[in-house]
Order: C-alpha cells, then structure tokens, then sequence
C-alpha cells in the first residue's frame, strides 16, 4: 500500500460508490482501517521466500522419511474479485541432508497467500520454493480453501472446498510416498 496515486481516502470514494454515506459516524474511521486491514492481507508481497528458506537447521543428515505440517492456517485473496478464500494447507517433504524449522513452511504459505492469488498458482508457489531454496527429495503440497467469491455469490453450496495439490519429484513418482502424503493430507486439510 505505498503507491502515491492511492491513499486511505479513496477508501472513501469507495463507500461512496457501493451507496453509503462515508461521513456517518460508523464509517469515518473505516478508510483508516481497510488500508491497515489490505497491508497485513497484502503482506506478502514484502516477504521473500529464498530468506524464510535459507536458513537449515543440522541433526537430520540421515533422516529420509515424509516431514509433514498438517493444519496450517491459508488466509488469501482471489485476484478476480478481491474477495477472501481462507482454509488449511499440508505441507511436506522428504529431505535431502537439510531441513528447515517447522514455523518456516507456515511462514512460507503466508509468505504466498498474503498476496493476491488464485488457489492454483499459490499452491504450485510453495512447491516450487521448496523445491528451488530446500532442494529436498520431493514436495508435496495440498490446500482445501473456501472461497467467498463463489460461497456469497450462489455459484457454489456454503461450505463446500476447492481442493489444489502439486507433488514434486519422488512424491509425484513413487505410488506408495504419495499414497501416504495424499492420507496424511485428507484427513486435516
Ligand atoms: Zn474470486
């Protein structure tokens, strides 16, 4: 939120335009607010994920089964309506000699999702990442969002989830890794 063509006050011209009065008491501070509200939705673009990734930490040199991170929360926009789409992503993979602290692959999807997106493209970011600045044996990513956009709009029943995945190297090739990532996945987003 830094361009000079738009400040706090266009939110206004906004308010105006959906049809309600931007000087009422209830939305004088609101302009204020959703510009912080889009920084921190937005602030990921800020974020560089070859730093969230470079630093490994030692103690699994030998270690060459699944890692897994179940539960991590997806906070996001779609970029066709700026409406939000929110869920649960799991991430893993099988490392080669490095590894990285568990609170950087949830770092790592904010890192994507706070950002304007579609669920397809912010899952293939965060296998690629993985892939290119952990360089483990394989990626496996699958996220289950809800989106706004479709759910308030009638096109889609309440609740119901879009479902993304992207496997990267053996996850994609071995039939018995991905079966187990693609359980794992299933049970908790
Ligand atoms: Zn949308």
């Amino acid at each position: 939120m830094a361009s000079e063509d738009f400040n706090p006050s266009d939110w206004k011209r906004l308010i105006r335009f959906l049809g309600d009065d931007p000087e009422r008491p209830g939305l004088l501070e609101t302009p204020d607010r959703v510009a912080k509200a889009w920084a921190a939705w937005t602030s990921g673009y800020g974020q560089n994920p070859a730093e969230i990734l470079k630093v490994f930490e030692d103690g699994a040199e030998d270690y060459n089964e699944l890692i897994v991170v179940r539960g991590i929360p997806v906070y996001s926009h779609c970029e066709h309506h700026l409406a939000p789409f929110f869920g649960m992503a799991t991430v893993g993979y099988t490392p080669d000699g490095r590894i990285v602290g568990l609170s950087k692959l949830t770092r790592l999807v904010d890192c994507f999702s706070r950002r304007l997106q579609v669920q397809e493209r912010l899952t293939m970011q965060i296998a690629n990442a993985l892939m290119t600045h952990l360089a483990p044996r394989s990626v496996g990513v699958v996220i289950r969002c809800r989106h706004m956009c479709m759910e308030s709009r009638g096109i889609r029943t309440p609740g119901e989830e879009t479902v993304t995945s992207a496997l990267k190297g053996e996850l994609h090739t071995n039939l018995g890794l991905r079966t187990e990532f693609l359980e794992l996945a299933r049970e908790r987003a």
